[in-house]
C-alpha cells in the first residue's frame, strides 16, 4: 500500500450503513432493564433488607454486614438471571476514565465442584490492585494499597458486550487512609454538604421539605469520524485532535450542519447508541447535529448529580464501543480541528426537595418568588466570590483550545442572567433601599419580582449562546466545561460554593430577625446587598468579543487562558477556604489533584510534542520532497528539450518555496525539541507545565503554519494525511 490516504478514503467511501434492529416495544418497555434500580430492589429483597437499603441511601446511614449480605445476594440472582457471570467494582480514578476489575461468581469448592457466589463482603468493598492510579503522591507516603467501596446511591447495573456480561458495582475510591483517589468521594460530600446548608433555607419556606438534592442534565457534544481515516491520521490516534491541516474551502460558514438531517450512518448510530443507553437506565432524549461539520450532540433528562455524573462516565464507554459496531470514531477532545468549533459539555445544573420543587425556578406566589430569588441571588453572589476556582475545574489542556477561541465562552467566568431578571434584580435594591418593606410587607413582595417572571422568562432566556454560566429559565447552564471532562469537579465545586454561601446567608438573615425584622424583610436585605456587591460577575454582552476582555480586566475578573496558570487557583488561599475548611478534600487531597492535573497536563503536551514531530518530519517532509521532485523532474525535461526559461519559472518558485518551508519545518521542530528539552529539566510543579505551556507550545503552531502550507502547495497525490475536507465530510 503506497499511500495509506488513499486506501483509507477508499475505505471510507464504500461503507455501507449498518442497519441497527431496534426492538418492537416502546422505549419505555425496556428502559433500565439493566439496572438493579428501586424496582428490582423491591422484587428481589425481602423487605426489611428493601427498607433498610432504602433507610441507608436517604440517610447515608452505614449498612449492617448481614444486610449487605442479603442485597449481595439479591443483586447475584439478578445479575445471574440477565446472564452476568462476572462483577466489577466500577470507580472513577483520577485519570479521568472509568476503571474495572472483573472477578467471577464462581467459586471452586471440593472435588471440583463449584458454586455461584457474592457476598456483603464482595459488595461492599475491594481492594484493586490499583498502585498504577495517579495518586498525586497521596499513597508513597502511607500504604499502597486503594480500596473501592460501595456507593448505594446510584444503582449497579450491567454491562454486555456481545454475550458477556458483568455486573457493575459504582464506588468510590480511596486509600488505606480513607484519603480520596477518585472524582466520586468528593462529589459525594459536597453533596451531603450541600443538602445541609440549603435545607435550613429552604425550611424558612417550605417547612415539609426534609432533602434538597443537586440535579445536573449533561448536554454532550462529539465529533464522529471514519474509523480508516482516523487510523490514517496517527494525531487522532495518539492526542485525539489533528495537530496539523490546512482549513478545508468550506468548514462551518455556511451554517449548513447544524440542526441539519442528520447523515444515515450517523443516525443508525444514534439509535444503537440511544439502545445501550436506555436499556443502562441513561435517560438520552436528544439528539441533533451540531456546529462543526461532523459534530453532533446528545442529551439526557436531567438526574440527580451524582447518578448523572456515572451516567456521562458510562455513557462516554458505550459511545466508543457502539462507534466500532458502525465503524466510526467518536472524538471527545475539546478541539479535534482548528478552524471550526470545540466541543463542550454543558452542565445543566440545579437543586430540587423532595417536596417536588425545583428551588431555580421562579414561582407563582410571592413566597415560592422570594425562595426562587434566595436560591438564585445566593448562585450569583456564589460565583462572584469563586469564579477562579470555577476557572481552575474546568483547566485541561484540550479545553485550553476552545475557552476563549471565540466559539466557546471565554476563559473570564461570569454570569448572565439576562434584562428581565437584571430589573428584578435592580427593584430588590431599590425597594430595599426605600425601606419600606416591613411596613407593606406582602403587598411590598408583589413588587415586579412576583408578577410575570414564569411567562416571560423563558422567552428571555438562554439568547446569550456566549456566556460560560447562564441562567437558562429553571437552571444555570456551566458551558465551559469540556467535552471529555468527568462533571463531578466542576460539579463538587458547584455544590461546594452553594453551600458557604448559603451557610453565610443564613445566619446574615437570623441576625436581622434576631434585630426585629421580619422574615421576607431579612430575606430581602441580604439579598439586596448581595446583589450589589456581586454586579461585577454579571455579563450580558458578547463574551466573545474584545471589549469585554478590556471591561472584564477593569472589573478585576481574572482571564487566564491556560491550565497551568488556572491551576494556581486550586491552592491558592481561597480555595483552601472553600475547599478544605468545609472537608469536602484535605489539605493533601487538594494538593495531591493539583499535582495530577499539572502532570496530566505535561503529559498530554509532551505526546503533542513528540507526534508534531513526527508528523513533521515522517510525512509532511516526505510529501513535500515527493512533490518537490516531480518537479525537478519536470524542470529537467523542459530544459532538455530546450523550453524557454520563463516555462519553468513557476516551477522554480513552487521548488525554492517547497524548501523554504521545509527549513522552517526542520528549525522549528529543533527548537521545539530544545524547548522540550529544557522543560524536562524542571521536576517540580507547577514551574514544569508552565514551561511545557509557555515555550513549548508556543512551537506547534510555527512548525503547524508551515505544515498546512505545504498542504496547500503539495501536489493532492504526494499528502500522505487525509485532509481535514476528508475527515469531516466523508459520511
Ligand atoms: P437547551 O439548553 O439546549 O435549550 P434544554 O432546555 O432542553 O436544552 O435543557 C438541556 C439540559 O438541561 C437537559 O439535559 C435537561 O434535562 C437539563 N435540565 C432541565 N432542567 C434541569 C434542572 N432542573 N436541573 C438540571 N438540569 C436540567
Ligand atoms: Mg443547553
Amino acid at each position: 500500500m503506497k499511500n495509506n490516504r488513499f486506501h483509507a478514503l477508499q475505505q471510507a467511501q464504500n461503507r455501507e450503513e449498518v442497519l441497527v434492529e431496534l426492538p418492537s416495544v416502546k422505549v419505555s418497555d425496556y428502559f433500565a432493564s439493566m439496572v438493579f434500580h428501586d424496582e428490582v430492589m423491591q422484587n428481589y429483597m425481602p423487605s426489611d433488607v428493601y427498607k433498610s437499603i432504602k433507610n441507608a441511601i436517604k440517610n447515608g446511614t452505614k449498612l449492617d454486614r448481614s444486610i449487605a449480605d442479603q442485597v449481595a445476594s439479591s443483586m447475584k440472582t439478578w445479575a445471574a438471571e440477565k446472564g452476568a457471570n462476572s462483577y466489577t467494582h466500577w470507580f472513577q480514578p483520577l485519570t479521568g476514565a472509568t476503571a474495572e476489575k472483573h472477578d467471577s461468581f464462581f467459586m471452586p469448592t471440593q472435588n471440583f465442584k463449584s458454586i455461584e457466589i457474592f457476598g456483603g463482603d464482595a459488595l461492599v468493598q475491594q481492594e484493586p490492585d490499583a498502585s498504577s492510579f495517579p495518586n498525586g503522591g497521596i499513597r508513597q507516603t502511607f500504604e499502597a494499597r486503594g480500596y473501592t467501596a460501595w456507593d448505594p446511591s446510584s444503582p449497579a447495573f450491567i454491562i454486555g458486550r456481545g454475550n458477556g456480561k458483568t455486573l457493575c458495582i459504582p464506588t468510590i475510591f480511596i486509600s488505606y487512609t480513607g484519603e480520596a483517589l477518585d472524582f466520586k468521594a468528593p462529589l459525594l460530600k459536597s453533596m451531603a454538604y450541600l443538602e445541609q446548608a440549603a435545607l435550613p433555607v429552604v425550611n424558612m419556606f417550605d417547612r415539609h421539605a426534609t432533602k434538597v438534592v443537586a440535579t445536573l442534565g449533561w448536554e454532550q457534544e462529539y465529533f464522529l469520524i471514519d474509523e480508516a481515516l482516523f487510523y490514517a491520521r496517527p494525531d487522532l490516534v495518539l492526542s485525539g485532535r489533528t495537530l496539523i491541516g490546512h482549513a478545508p474551502a468550506k468548514g462551518q460558514q455556511l451554517d449548513d450542519h447544524y440542526f441539519g438531517t442528520i447523515p444515515d450512518r450517523v443516525y443508525q448510530y444514534m439509535l444503537d447508541l440511544e439502545q445501550e443507553c436506555h436499556q443502562l437506565g441513561i435517560p438520552i432524549r436528544t439528539r441533533h447535529n451540531e456546529v462543526a461539520p461532523g459534530q453532533f450532540e446528545l442529551a439526557p433528562m436531567f438526574e440527580e448529580v451524582n447518578v448523572a455524573v456515572d451516567h456521562n462516565q458510562l455513557l462516554m464507554d458505550v459511545m466508543d464501543r457502539v462507534a466500532k459496531r458502525h465503524k466510526l470514531k467518536v472524538l471527545l477532545h475539546e478541539k479535534p480541528f482548528a478552524g471550526v468549533n470545540g466541543s463542550g459539555k454543558h452542565n445543566n445544573w440545579s437543586m430540587s426537595t423532595d417536596t417536588g420543587k425545583n428551588l431555580l425556578s421562579p414561582g407563582k406566589t410571592p413566597r415560592t418568588n422570594l425562595l426562587f430569588l434566595t436560591f438564585f441571588v445566593n448562585v450569583i453572589k456564589a460565583v462572584h466570590e469563586n469564579a477562579d476556582l470555577l476557572r481552575a475545574c474546568i483547566a485541561s489542556a484540550g479545553n485550553d483550545h476552545r475557552l476563549g477561541a471565540n466559539e466557546a465562552p471565554p476563559a473570564i467566568i461570569s454570569v448572565f442572567i439576562g434584562d428581565h431578571l437584571q430589573k428584578v434584580l435592580d427593584e430588590v435594591v431599590s425597594k430595599v433601599k426605600s425601606g419600606k418593606l416591613n411596613t407593606e410587607k406582602s403587598d411590598e413582595l408583589k413588587l415586579n419580582i412576583h408578577n410575570g417572571i414564569p411567562d416571560v422568562m423563558l422567552d428571555n432566556t438562554d439568547r446569550n449562546r456566549t456566556s460560560p454560566f447562564a441562567f437558562t429559565g429553571n437552571k444555570f447552564e456551566f458551558r465551559a466545561v469540556g467535552s471529555s471532562a468527568n462533571c463531578s469537579l466542576p460539579m463538587m465545586i458547584l455544590n461546594t460554593i452553594m453551600a458557604n454561601q448559603l451557610t453565610e446567608f443564613k445566619i446574615l438573615v437570623d441576625k436581622h430577625i434576631k434585630s426585629g425584622d421580619d422574615k421576607e424583610g431579612a430575606v430581602l436585605k441580604v439579598l439586596k446587598t448581595y446583589i450589589e456587591s456581586s454586579r461585577n460577575i454579571v455579563f450580558e454582552g458578547d463574551n466573545y468579543s474584545a471589549e469585554w476582555a478590556k471591561e472584564a480586566a477593569k472589573r478585576g475578573l481574572s482571564n487566564v487562558k491556560t491550565t497551568p496558570h488556572a491551576l494556581d487557583f486550586f491552592i491558592s488561599k481561597k480555595a483552601k477556604e472553600t475547599i478544605v475548611k468545609t472537608g469536602i478534600l484535605n489539605e493533601r487531597e487538594l494538593e495531591a489533584r493539583y499535582e495530577i492535573f499539572h502532570e496530566n497536563y505535561v503529559k498530554k503536551v509532551q505526546i503533542e510534542g513528540r507526534l508534531i514531530g513526527e508528523l513533521a518530519l515522517d510525512y509532511v517532509i516526505p510529501s513535500a520532497i515527493e512533490y518537490q521532485n516531480k518537479l525537478i523532474q519536470n524542470v529537467t525535461g523542459l530544459k532538455g528539450i530546450g523550453a524557454k526559461a520563463t516555462s519553468y519559472k513557476t516551477q522554480m518558485t513552487i521548488i525554492d518555496t517547497i524548501s523554504e518551508h521545509i527549513s522552517a519545518i526542520y528549525s522549528n521542530t529543533e527548537k521545539m525539541i530544545e524547548a522540550r528539552k529544557k522543560a524536562n529539566t524542571i521536576h517540580h510543579m507547577p514551574d514544569k507545565s508552565k514551561a511545557y505551556c509557555d515555550i513549548v507550545i508556543p512551537n506547534f503552531e510555527l512548525i503547524r503554519k508551515h505544515c498546512d502550507k505545504l498542504e496547500q502547495l503539495v501536489d493532492d497525490e504526494s499528502w500522505k494525511l487525509p485532509k481535514y475536507r476528508e475527515l469531516l465530510f466523508t459520511k
